[in-house]
């Protein structure tokens, strides 16, 4: 089976979960994360439905149509107001080419070329080439502008809504995330040339409240592509963490689903919530995250909060009163545990039982798919 070729989201769903050696070695070794969990008996319900792309498709047609002209004033306007406006027939050089390297050597030239001209210049669908891990990813962003000062600005055309100027704030992170990794394959054409200049702030473009109108707005990435770039850097590790499995282990779908369950866990994962919105084998990884009654499972705020105690069992204990007099975390909880029991006693003395409230279990709740 042929590997897996990395693209933008799996490189922004890597910095969104940088603690997890599982996807980051899967994907580093190009392993079809969803063949695995179909195989796994485990099959998670990703990506967009097709109504959702066509959608998509459509919007971003009418975002780019007569030329281009609607998204280079969106661009002007959020990110480049003191700039000459963009005239009625600004550049959009040809971008095909034969295979990914042949489009990405062909957009490195255009690139080239706009940033010499001085002149907006809108890139629709450029090929981009960033090393991952010792291999070629080929990234392709919804477009590149290039401004007359030679800024290259990324930008992102999504089919979820602004409504009142706002969108919402996980699929806006995801969207961000995502940029983040074209920006640093942007930089590194840039590199290699005099007066380019990669903006850290990129545009997303949305329906405007429900209708089919642009909007649009300037989301600072600078963080994300941090984190984006740290991750990266441990990407070139996976040789070291391939290094630390038995000999012969192997992701083939063709095995079992216990052979491969046994092959998974191998590996260290680090399930949050999150992952749900973000990794194929999230269904997988949270059940046995659930059944190793890892506090993870219930989100990596309270997982925070409980420092050393990682499991239920070891935070009930505590709270109990079993748990180690010195840690502070442990004497917290049990102090909290002993007034909740006391608050609970003295409601009981003055109301009926059945007028008593009821402890509500925290169940979290399932981030919405950022496509
Ligand atoms: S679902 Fe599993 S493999 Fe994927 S990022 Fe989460 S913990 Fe890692």
């Amino acid at each position: 089976m042929q590997p897996r070729p990395l693209d933008a989201r799996a490189l922004a769903a890597l910095a969104a979960n940088p603690g997890c050696g599982r996807r980051a070695l899967l994907d580093g070794a190009g392993v079809d994360k969803h063949a695995l969990a179909t195989a796994l008996g485990s099959p998670a319900a990703f990506g967009q439905s097709q109504f959702a792309i066509v959608r998509g498709n459509s919007f971003e047609a009418k975002v780019k149509g007569d030329g281009g002209a609607e998204l280079l004033r969106l661009v002007h306007g959020h990110l480049d107001p003191g700039a000459e406006p963009p005239g009625a027939g600004a550049r959009v050089p040809d971008l095909t080419a034969a295979g990914p390297e042949g489009r990405a050597a062909r957009t490195a030239l255009a690139l080239r070329e706009a940033t010499a001209a001085k002149d907006w210049t809108l890139l629709d669908h450029p090929m981009l080439a960033l090393e991952v891990a010792g291999s070629p990813a080929y990234l392709e962003p919804d477009a590149v502008v290039v401004h007359p000062d030679g800024r290259w600005t990324v930008v992102e055309i999504k089919s979820f809504p602004m409504i009142d100027a706002a969108a919402d704030a996980a699929k806006v992170g995801a969207a961000a995330r995502q940029a983040a990794v074209y920006v640093l394959a942007l930089e590194r054409t840039a590199q290699k040339l005099a007066g380019a200049e990669v903006g850290h702030s990129v545009l997303l473009v949305c329906p405007k409240d429900f209708s089919n109108l642009p909007t649009a707005a300037a989301v600072d990435i600078r963080r994300e592509r941090s984190v984006t770039r740290r991750q990266l850097d441990r990407l070139t590790r996976v040789e070291e963490l391939a290094a630390t499995l038995p000999e012969g282990l192997t992701f083939d779908p063709e095995r079992t689903p216990e052979e491969l369950a046994e092959a998974v866990a191998a590996v260290d994962a680090a399930y949050a919530p999150e992952c749900l919105a973000a990794c194929e084998l999230a269904f997988h990884c949270r059940e046995r995250a659930r059944s190793a009654g890892e506090v993870t499972a219930l989100g990596r705020s309270v997982r925070g909060e409980l420092g050393a105690l990682t499991t239920v069992e070891a935070a009930l204990a505590a709270a109990s009163g079993a748990g180690c007099a010195e840690d502070p975390t442990a004497a917290a909880l049990h102090r909290a545990a002993r007034l909740r029991a006391e608050a609970l006693g003295s409601a009981r003395d003055a109301a009926p039982a059945a007028d008593l409230p009821r402890p509500r279990p925290h169940v979290p709740e399932s981030p919405a798919c950022p496509c």
